[in-house]
C-alpha cells in the first residue's frame, strides 16, 4: 500500500520559493483507478513525480509498503522506479528508431532477466494492449493511440504494482482515448493505477476514484480509504517490500563454459596450478594469521607449511587474471544489431586471440638453479640463510609396477586407477571428465585440494649439502618401522597420524585385491551398504613388497624386421619381461607425520629419494631408444615417418 504523509514540496524560483504542493495527505489500495483532475499549474505531476520517485519531496514522508522512504539511499529509489512502477506520459517517450518490441524489452535490460524471458513478456504486455500484430513496426508508423498503447506495455511489462500516467490521452482525440481508457481500466484490476487528466467525463466513465487539486492541497476524495480498510492493511504491509528486487544479473558462467575447456587444455594446467597455489598459501597465512598472533609460532609455521607449499618456479608462466578476464569477455555478445534474426556472435576469433595473447613467461630454470645453488653456498647471502632446500623437478613420468596378491602386474598408481574406477562406475559417457583428472593429475596441486588423487610417488625433498633427501623431512616425520632410504632404490611408505592409508592407494600398492574393489565399486553402484570390516597389513607384509620402475625409454625395443622400435607394454608377456628387468625398488622403513610437527611436506604415499631420479635420469640417456632418435634425429623411430 502506498501512503503520502503531509507531502510538501518547494521549488527555488529565483529569490522567491514556488510551493508547489502544500501538504498531501492520501492513500491508495492495492488495486483501484484513480483520476487526478485539477487545472493546469496546480502540481498534479509534481505529485506523480514524487509518488513515482522521479522527484524528491520537501517535507512529509511517502511510505511505500509500510516502509517509509526517507532514509532511502539512491539503490533503494532505482529499485522502487524499476520494479513497483510503470510510468505513462503524454508524449509517449518512445525510441523512435527502435522496433515496437525492443521499446517494450529496453525497459527489462536492467532487471536481471534473461534474454528470452524478456521477449516474451515484452510480447505479452504488447499482446495485452492489442498490439500484438505490430511488435515490427516503428513508432513513426503508428497513430498517436497505437503509440500511447506501445507505452502503456512498456509500463506494464516489469509488472509493477503501480501505473502512474501523466495525461496519458491529452494528445489523443475522444475515439483513441476510450481504447486507452479500455486498457487502463482492464489492467487496473490488480494493480494501482494514478492517472492526471484533464478530462473529467473520461474520469468519470473510467476510474474508481477521484482526486481533485487545487493550488498544491487536495480539494477532494471520492472514496477515500475506510477505517476499516486502513486497520487492515496495516499489520502486513511489513513483508512484501522487497518482492521484486532482483539484482541485475550477467551470465558470466555461459562465457566461462567456454572458457573452462581451453583451461584444462595444457596451457591452462599451468594456470590451474598457480591458481591452487596461491589459493593454498593465501589460506593457510590467514588461517594461522587469524588464530594466532605469535610471531615466533609464525616463523615456525612459516617454515614448515613452506615446505607444503613451496615457491614454486615453473618453466613457463601465464598470469591468471588477465587470461581469466579475456575469457570472461570473449563470449559477450556485440549486441550491434536488430533481433529480427538470427546473428552470429564472435566466439571462435576472441578465444583464439586471448589464448595466443597468453602472457606466457619462459624461464630459464636451468640457469636458476645453479645461481640458487651458488648463492646459498656463498658465505653471508641472503639467500643462503633463506633457503631450506631446493628441489629441482623433472617431468619423470616415473613408472613404477608391482605384482599384487592376485599375481598380476599393475601399474602402482591410485589415479591411473581412480581413473579405470570412474570410467567402470559411470561408463564410457565419463570421457570427458576422466581427461580432465588426467590433466589435473599430472600437476596434482588441484585434486590434492580436492583431498584426493595426490601424486601417489614422490621425490622427497633433497638436501641441500648433497643429502638425497632434506634434514627437513626427518624433523617433520617419525619412522614408525624400518629406517629411512640409503640406497637409491630404497623407498618409505608415508601413513598418517592415524597408521592409515586410503583403500585405492593400497590397492594400488598390490595389497588388496581386485575383487575387494570390485565389492566396493559394485556396493556403491548399486546403493548398498558397505560392510565396514577393519582390515590391517603388518608392517614387515607391507615392506615385503616389491615394486619395479620401468623407465619409459627401456620400454620399446627394436623390431629386427621392421626396423621400428615397438612397446613392450602392449602385452601381458612384454609387460613381465619389463618387470622382471625393472630397477628392484624395496621400501626401507614406514614414516608419519611427527607429533609436535606442524606441518607435513609429504603427500604421496611412497616417497623417494633424489639419488633414484638422478638414477632414472642416467639410465633414461643411455637407453637404447634415446640414442637411436638422437642419432637420427629425421626419422619417428616409432612409426618410421620423417
Ligand atoms: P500540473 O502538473 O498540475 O500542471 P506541476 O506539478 O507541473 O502542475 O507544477 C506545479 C507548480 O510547480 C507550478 O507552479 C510549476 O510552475 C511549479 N514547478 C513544477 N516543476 C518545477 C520545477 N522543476 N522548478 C520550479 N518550479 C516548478
Ligand atoms: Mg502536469
Amino acid at each position: 500500500m502506498l501512503q503520502l504523509k503531509n507531502i510538501k514540496k518547494d521549488y527555488p524560483a529565483g529569490s522567491n520559493t514556488v510551493h508547489a504542493l502544500k501538504g498531501i495527505d492520501l492513500r491508495f489500495r492495492k488495486s483501484e483507478f484513480v483520476s487526478v483532475l485539477g487545472p493546469s499549474g496546480c502540481g498534479k505531476t509534481t505529485m506523480l513525480n514524487i509518488i513515482g520517485g522521479l522527484d524528491q519531496y520537501t517535507e512529509g514522508d511517502l511510505v511505500i509498503n509500510g516502509r517509509s522512504t526517507k532514509n532511502f539511499k539512491d539503490r533503494d529509489w532505482d529499485a522502487y522506479r524499476n520494479h513497483s512502477i510503470g510510468f505513462v506520459f503524454q508524449s509517449y517517450n518512445l525510441i523512435p528508431h527502435q522496433s515496437v518490441l525492443t521499446n517494450v524489452e529496453l525497459a527489462l535490460t536492467l532487471s536481471g532477466v534473461s534474454k528470452s524471458e524478456r521477449r516474451a513478456r515484452a510480447k505479452k504486455a504488447l499482446e495485452a494492449v492489442g498490439l500484438g500484430d505490430q511488435l515490427r513496426k516503428k513508432p513513426g508508423e503508428m497513430s498517436g493511440g497505437q503509440m500511447q498503447r506501445v507505452a502503456i506495455a512498456r509500463a506494464l511489462v516489469n509488472n509493477p504494482d503501480i501505473i502512474l500516467a501523466d495525461e496519458p490521452t491529452g494528445a489523443l482525440d475522444t475515439e483513441t482515448s476510450v481504447q486507452v481508457m479500455e486498457i487502463l481500466k482492464e489492467i487496473s484490476k490488480d494493480r494501482l493505477i494514478i492517472m492526471v487528466t484533464h478530462n473529467p467525463e473520461l474520469a468519470e466513465k473510467y476510474s474508481t476514484r477521484i482526486i481533485r487539486m487545487l493550488d498544491g492541497v487536495i480539494t477532494g476524495d471520492s472514496m477515500p480509504l475506510t477505517d476499516e480498510e486502513i486497520a487492515a492493511s496495516e499489520p502486513k504491509e511489513e513483508k512484501k517490500s522487497k518482492k521484486r528486487e532482483k539484482k541485475p544479473s550477467m551470465s558470466i558462467f555461459t562465457s566461462f563454459g567456454l572458457s573452462l575447456k581451453n583451461l584444462i587444455s595444457k596451457k591452462g594446467r599451468t594456470l590451474l596450478t598457480s591458481f591452487a597455489g596461491s589459493i593454498g598459501i593465501i589460506g593457510i597465512a590467514l588461517i594461522y594469521a587469524v588464530s594466532n598472533g605469535l610471531t615466533d609460532y609464525i616463523n615456525a609455521v612459516q617454515e614448515e607449511t613452506l615446505s607444503s607449499y613451496p615457491l614454486t618456479i615453473e618453466e613457463s608462466h601465464t598470469d591468471l587474471t588477465t587470461v581469466m578476464e579475456t575469457f570472461m569477455g570473449a563470449a559477450e555478445s556485440s549486441g550491434d544489431h536488430e533481433n529480427d534474426a538470427v546473428y552470429s556472435q564472435e566466439v571462435i576469433y576472441n578465444m583464439l586471440e586471448a589464448l595466443s595473447n597468453l602472457d606466457m613467461t619462459e624461464n630459464d630454470l636451468k640457469s636458476f638453479n645453479e645461481y640458487v645453488l651458488d648463492e646459498y653456498k656463498k658465505e653471508g647471502s641472503p639467500l643462503s640463510e633463506a633457503i631450506n632446500g631446493i628441489q629441482y623437478t623433472y617431468n619423470l613420468d616415473m613408472q613404477v609396477y608391482t605384482e599384487n596378491i592376485d599375481g598380476e602386474i599393475i601399474l602402482s598408481d591410485n589415479q591411473a586407477l581412480m581413473k579405470e574406477m570412474i570410467g567402470e562406475y559411470f561408463g564410457t559417457d565419463m570421457s570427458a571428465m576422466m581427461g580432465m583428472y588426467d590433466s589435473m593429475g599430472e600437476t596434482s596441486t588441484v585434486m590434492g585440494m580436492m583431498g584426493s588423487g595426490r601424486v601417489m610417488w614422490q621425490e622427497m625433498l633433497p638436501g641441500l649439502d648433497g643429502e638425497s633427501f632434506s634434514p627437513l623431512i626427518e624433523k617433520q616425520y617419525e619412522v614408525i618401522y624400518g629406517d629411512w632410504p640409503k640406497e637409491y632404490n630404497e623407498v618409505v611408505l608415508v601413513v598418517n597420524e592415524n597408521n592409515e592409508l586410503d583403500d585405492l592407494t593400497l590397492y594400488a600398492l598390490g595389497l588388496e585385491s581386485k575383487e575387494d574393489i570390485d565389492a566396493i565399486v559394485d556396493a556403491a553402484k548399486n546403493k548398498e551398504s558397505l560392510d565396514h570390516e577393519l582390515r590391517s597389513w603388518s608392517y614387515e607384509d607391507i615392506c615385503g613388497m616389491e615394486f619395479r620402475v620401468v623407465l619409459p625409454s627401456s620400454c620399446y625395443t627394436l623390431d629386427e624386421k621392421s626396423g621400428l622400435y615397438t612397446d613392450l607394454r602392449e602385452t601381458q608377456a612384454g609387460l613381465r619381461y619389463l618387470y622382471d628387468n625393472g630397477i628392484d625398488l624395496r621400501i626401507s622403513g614406514i614414516i608419519r607425520p611427527a607429533e609436535d610437527s606442524v606441518s607435513s611436506m609429504l603427500t604421496g604415499a611412497v616417497a623417494y629419494t633424489n639419488a633414484l631420479t638422478q638414477y632414472v635420469v642416467d639410465q633414461a640417456n643411455n637407453a637404447d631408444s634415446v640414442t637411436a632418435q638422437l642419432e637420427n634425429e629425421n626419422v619417428d623411430i616409432f612409426t618410421g615417418l620423417p
